[in-house]
Formats: C-alpha cells, sequence, structure tokens
C-alpha cells in the first residue's frame, strides 16, 4: 500500500510533464551493449527529476534500514546501505561526467539547482543518529564479527564518516559543532571570491610597441584580444591568471614591467581593503583548530591526515624535510647559474624572484637546444594513445578494440572496448581529447559507472579520460608536445585504476583511495611513457613513421632535470606554509604575514624564489579541500617513483611485478590501508631516493 501511495504522489507531481517522464531513461534499465548510457535519449529535462526522484529513493531506503526490526548486523545495515542509492548513483555519474565534457547555461543551471539537494541530501543521512547507532551497534561488535578485509574496511570508513562529523558529541557540542561549519564554510567561500575579484581587477596595460620587446607573436596577439576585449583599442593587456603572466615573466625583456607585475600577483589580497583574505586566513585557521579539539584532535592537520596515507603530521614533515635540502641546494647552484648569465649580459644587478623564469628560458634554450617543435611532429595523437595501450597490453595482457557501434555523446569522442588476456570483458573506455568551448579546462578521468560486486552481480566499469588538445582543422593530424602525451599516459594510468578494479563495493572501488595514494596509478604511467624503449615503439614520424632519433631522446631527457631545483623549493615551501598552518595547537588569532615569514625562516628559504601560494591567495587550502594535503603530490610522486623502480629492477614490463601491481594495487582499490597494499606490491616501504634521483637532486 505504501508503495502504491508513493507511486500515486510521484505521478501527480509530473503530471504536466508525464508524457516525457514516461520515457525518461534514468528510471528504466539500459538496453544498450555492456549498460553503455543511451545518450541519445537523455534529455536535460530528465536530470532534475531523476535527481529528485534518485534522492526520494534513497531516503526510503535509509528509512528502511533504520526501521528494519532485526538487530543491525553487517548484512542489514552496511551492505544494505551500499545497495541503497543506485538510482541516485547512475543519474549523478552521468551528469557530472557530462557537466564537465559537454556543458552550457542549461546543464550548469540544472548543477545549481542539485547541488544544494545534494548537500542537503548527504548532511540529513550523516545527522541521522537512528542510523549511526545501526552502524555504532555493528562497528563495536566487529571483533566478533568475522568480516573479510574489504567488509572491515567499510565499516570502519562509514563508522568513521559518521564520528567526524560529530556524532559522538553532546548536543551542545554538536551545536558548536554547526556554528563553526557554518561559520569556515562562509569564510573560505569569501576567500576564493575575494582571489577570483582579484585576479580581474589588476591589469597591465602597455601602449608603446617596445614595451613588448622578447615577447612571441602568439603572446602578444593574446594580449591584444585581452585589451579589445577590455575596451583598450590597439593596446596590450596582461592579467595575473597564470596563462597571461607566466609568459610575459618568461618572455618579456623590460625588467622593470617583469617586476610590476611579479609584485601585483605576490600583493593579492593584501592591500587592507575590501579583498584583503589576511584576517580570513587567521580566522580560518583558528576556527580550524576549535574544531579538532572539539572532535578530540590534537591539530587540524591530525584530524585531516589520520583518514591518508600519511596519518600523521610528523610523516609529511620527515618526507618534505628529506626532500627539501637537496632541493635549496640545488636551488642555489640554479640561482648562482642564472646569475652568471646576467653577468654575461653585462647587466649589473642581482637575480630577484621576477627575473627568474627569463632567465630559465634562456639558459635552457642554451644548454639543451629543444623546444616543443622539434619534437611534436614525434608525438601525434593515434600514435601517443596506441603507446599507452601498448604499454597496458604489454604489463597486463588487456587489449583495447574500437567500437563504433556503441553510443557515444560527442563525435570528437573514440570508444574502447577492454578485455582481459582471456578475451573476458573488463569494462568500456571513453577517449575523449579534444577541447571544445564546452568543456571544462584540464585534464581528468571520470566514470560513468564504476565497478563493483553486489547481490551476486558483476557491474563492469565504463570510464572516461579528458584531455583538452586543440584540434587540428581539416586532415592535419593532432601533434603534442611531450607534456601533452605524458598526460595522456598520466590519466589513461587513472582510468586502468577504475577499469582493473576488483572490489565487492562500490563506496571502495577503484579511484576511492586517500588523495596521497591517488596518483600513483597515474604518475607511474609516466616513467613509461618516457622510456626510450617505448618511445621508440609509440613516438613515430607521422610522415616518415620513422622512430623519434636518440639524439632527441636524450635531450628530453637531460631537459628534464632542467629547474627542478626551483621547481620543489617553489612548491614545497607551499606544502610547508599549509602544515604549518595546520599544525596549530591552540586557537589563536595571527598576523599573517609575521607567521609566514616565521615559517619560511624555519626552513632557510631564499630570496630569489617566493613561495607558490603565499597566504592570502593559498585557495587550495584555505578555499579548497587541500588543508593539510598540499604535500599529497610530492608523497604521491615518492610512491611512484619507488614503484618504477621495481620494474627497472628487473625489466620494463616485467610480468610477476606487473601483476603484483595490478593485483595488489589496481585491483584493490580502497579496500585496505594504502600501505599495506603498497608492502604487498613492493614488499617493502617505498624509498625517497628514486624521486630525488629522477628530479636530479642528487
Ligand atoms: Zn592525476
Amino acid at each position: 500500500m505504501k508503495k502504491l501511495f508513493i507511486f500515486i504522489m510521484i505521478a501527480c507531481l509530473c503530471a504536466v510533464t508525464c508524457t516525457k517522464q514516461e520515457k525518461n531513461p534514468f528510471f528504466s534499465e539500459w538496453k544498450t551493449e555492456f549498460s553503455v548510457p543511451p545518450f541519445d535519449q537523455i534529455q536535460k529535462e530528465h536530470y532534475i527529476p531523476a535527481f529528485e526522484k534518485g534522492i526520494e529513493q534513497e531516503k526510503k531506503e535509509i528509512e528502511a534500514i533504520v526501521e528494519n526490526k532485526d538487530d543491525p548486523n553487517f548484512e542489514n545495515t552496511l551492505e544494505a546501505l551500499e545497495e541503497s542509492g543506485m538510482l541516485l548513483r547512475k543519474v549523478s555519474n552521468v551528469f557530472n561526467v557530462l557537466n564537465g565534457s559537454m556543458t552550457d547555461e542549461e546543464m550548469q543551471k540544472i548543477d545549481q539547482q542539485v547541488t544544494p539537494l545534494l548537500s542537503n541530501h548527504r548532511d540529513d543521512i550523516l545527522f541521522n543518529e537512528g542510523l549511526f547507532q545501526r552502524i555504532k551497534t555493528v562497528y563495536d561488535q566487529r571483533d566478533q564479527l568475522d568480516l573479510t578485509q574489504e567488509q572491515s574496511t567499510l565499516l570502519e570508513k562509514y563508522y568513521k564518516d559518521f564520528v567526524r562529523g560529530g556524532a559522538n558529541l553532546s548536543q551542545e557540542k554538536k551545536d558548536e559543532l554547526r556554528k563553526i561549519n557554518e561559520e569556515l564554510s562562509n569564510l573560505t567561500m569569501k576567500f576564493g571570491q575575494h582571489v577570483l575579484k582579484e585576479n580581474n581587477r589588476y591589469e597591465l596595460v602597455i601602449d608603446n610597441k617596445d614595451d613588448l620587446a622578447g615577447l612571441p607573436q602568439s603572446v602578444i596577439d593574446g594580449a591584444l584580444k585581452a585589451a579589445e576585449d577590455r575596451g583598450y583599442e590597439g593596446k596590450w593587456v596582461f592579467t595575473l591568471h597564470r596563462s597571461s603572466i607566466t609568459p610575459f615573466l618568461t618572455y618579456s625583456e623590460k625588467r622593470n614591467l617583469r617586476e610590476e607585475i611579479f609584485k601585483a600577483y605576490i600583493n593579492r589580497c593584501s592591500h587592507g581593503d575590501e579583498l584583503d583574505n589576511k584576517e580570513i586566513a587567521s580566522r580560518i585557521a583558528y576556527l580550524r583548530v576549535k574544531r579538532a579539539h572539539l572532535l578530540g584532535y590534537q591539530t587540524h592537520a591530525h584530524y585531516v591526515l589520520e583518514e591518508n596515507m600519511a596519518k600523521k603530521p610528523e610523516n609529511v614533515y620527515d618526507l618534505m624535510n628529506q626532500i627539501w635540502e637537496p632541493a635549496l641546494e640545488k636551488a642555489k647552484q640554479e640561482s648562482s647559474e642564472l646569475q652568471d648569465m646576467i653577468n654575461e649580459e653585462g647587466k649589473d644587478f642581482e637575480l630577484q624572484p621576477w627575473d627568474w623564469w627569463h632567465y630559465a628560458e634562456k639558459l635552457k634554450k642554451k644548454k639543451f637546444d629543444l623546444s616543443d617543435e622539434m619534437v611534436k611532429p614525434y608525438f601525434e595523437l593515434n600514435n601517443v594513445r596506441e603507446g599507452a595501450f601498448y604499454v597496458a597490453n604489454q604489463l597486463y595482457g588487456i587489449e583495447f578494440a574500437e567500437r563504433t557501434d556503441l553510443p557515444k555523446y560527442h563525435p570528437d569522442v573514440k570508444v574502447f572496448e577492454v578485455k582481459d588476456k582471456d578475451g573476458s570483458h573488463i569494462g568500456i573506455f571513453f577517449a575523449d581529447y579534444y577541447s571544445r568551448a564546452s568543456k571544462r579546462g584540464g585534464a581528468w578521468m571520470n566514470s560513468f559507472r564504476k565497478q563493483y560486486r553486489l547481490e551476486g552481480k558483476d557491474t563492469t566499469p565504463v570510464v572516461t579520460n579528458n584531455l583538452n588538445l586543440t584540434k587540428p582543422s581539416g586532415d592535419n593530424p593532432a601533434l603534442l608536445t611531450f607534456s601533452e602525451a605524458t598526460t595522456l599516459f598520466h590519466e589513461f594510468g587513472h582510468a586502468l585504476h577504475g577499469l582493473l578494479s576488483d572490489c565487492t563495493y562500490p563506496r571502495l572501488s577503484g579511484t576511492s583511495v586517500p588523495r596521497d595514494f591517488v596518483e600513483l596509478p597515474s604518475q607511474i604511467m609516466e616513467h613509461w611513457a618516457a622510456e626510450p624503449e617505448v618511445l621508440k615503439v609509440y613516438a613515430k614520424h607521422y610522415q616518415t613513421e620513422e622512430p623519434i632519433p636518440q639524439e632527441l631522446i636524450d635531450k628530453i631527457e637531460k631537459a628534464g632535470h632542467f629547474n627542478q631545483g626551483f621547481v620543489t623549493v617553489e612548491y614545497l615551501a607551499a606544502a610547508f606554509l599549509d602544515m604549518d598552518w595546520h599544525t596549530l595547537t591552540e586557537p589563536k588569532e595571527q598576523d599573517v604575514f609575521q607567521f609566514e615569514n616565521k615559517s619560511m625562516d624555519k626552513i632557510g628559504m631564499i630570496p630569489e624564489i617566493v613561495v607558490r601560494y603565499r597566504t592570502p591567495y593559498f585557495q587550495h587550502i584555505f578555499a579548497g579541500g587541500y588543508s593539510s594535503g598540499y604535500y599529497s603530490y610530492i608523497w604521491s610522486e615518492v610512491l611512484d617513483c619507488d614503484a618504477f623502480h621495481a620494474f627497472k629492477e628487473t625489466s620494463l614490463f616485467d610480468e610477476a611485478t606487473a601483476n603484483a601491481f595490478r593485483n595488489n594495487v589496481l585491483k584493490k582499490g580502497g579496500t585496505q590501508d594504502p600501505m599495506v597494499l603498497y608492502k604487498n606490491f613492493r614488499g617493502k616501504e617505498p624509498e625517497v631516493k628514486y624521486l630525488l634521483e629522477k628530479r636530479g637532486l642528487k
């Protein structure tokens, strides 16, 4: 009866659009091969009703779990939770992929409309006292339950979600926590908006042609266009956006202008006006300490890192210190080489931060005689993709076959079926490599459907890769820079993580792993992309099919170590700053620059380099999700360098090592502690020395 009642309610709600909704493809099983989303049937008007019904359905499912008269156990609580929300998952996955790759105003409007619905829905689940009590009951009995590894990880994850959200606190403390969370979300939103406004406020307007000295034509054209857009006819404009300021600092011969724009960049959001972020940053750090204490943690970093592979702030500092020393040493050498170059030019000044990019570029040209244009003919898009497939095939025996008969959401997309060495179906891979107006920037991996195994049924993955390569005109081939080719391999590594997943529960499947572990499967692929043996297979001249000459490979290899002291120091200094802000043990307002200077002095930062992000515009940690997490990139890099060395010690495609990586890392998703997974693969903990070697720091 209850079901019938709800059915009638829904029928009434959608009375107006009923004819359309009868055909809403989210409400029926997909009859396409491998249940690939039927893109030709999915219309934008289907999303909102599917989201709403998905939320409604999950609510009902959770209510049923809470109201179950049987004593809570793993099956009727945890497994039931994993089985709930399937419709919501189905529509969210499709919407999220397409909102990244094929967005428009209508999609963004839908996004704005559903985001608060979804966040409320999540909060409702996390604050559901009855649900928490059931999970807690199972959790408290966990030692007697004879759970599999995967099950105990799942139980622990759910329990932790609730506890970390404050479920174990008294009502009074819960109220306090809610207030802190509310203030924090307002402050972090403000912080981000201020940076955005500040970026758009500044402009360097050039009206004298002489001031363009040194800039390549393409950069000048871009600046002319930027000026036009801003109503400055016949002038040139540079802004603080990376794509504008970086080429300016690199190529401009006008030292005074480099200084001007650089100083504008590093003084963002600290002018004491309405966009100033100093007090906001201090307040955010203050509130985070308070919240950590409320939840029983020593510092915010302890709270965050418990969920990561690093576990404790000490481990993060320990790693950073090991890399910092040699990196700083290298940066000092680089600095003196750049100073020599300045002197050779007969100029009489000391190297300053606004000179670094400029002289590094000059030195690179002089030392290596290497440019993007020289290598591009060897990196034709299809060849590079086949190169990635080749590596996966050599390692795991898996095959990729293009399928032109499966549904796709855009003509530029290529769809591949992935099969294991015994011919069995693994999953589907969507390769969407060209940029277009409807695609967001950057490169990423995503899933239309994750792999899992519930109710005795195998669900196979459907994953996507997106890049933003310029689409060639007519019959011209797409030629990539070496760095773009590396990015393709990187994203493909994430795709393999999703495709080769072999997990029971969706919550733990594929790439659902901690942030400081997730880049291991992707970054390790970059190593193969750059191996001479592999380059000779895939880097073939697009006209002559000649493999890339050894001389060019040598140049790429040598240039790989160039400027790594600077790059590492600039990045690590920001990672130290992040950790320093989040290991404060007492809630106390800070003088932001005093704090920052102390932090930089402590590590011996040199004046020729400025930390990649200063506090007032360090969005990753004050407006994004990277607080006490900015170190993650290099943490993962330690892992991928160490992991790749396992192949170097044997052979590039060593079967036993590849199987160990597949079985212990790629297959396992987040089903076990990442360090355990890693040690199962490698037989030991990772060592930092291979990263130092790769960056040329030892
Ligand atoms: Zn990545």
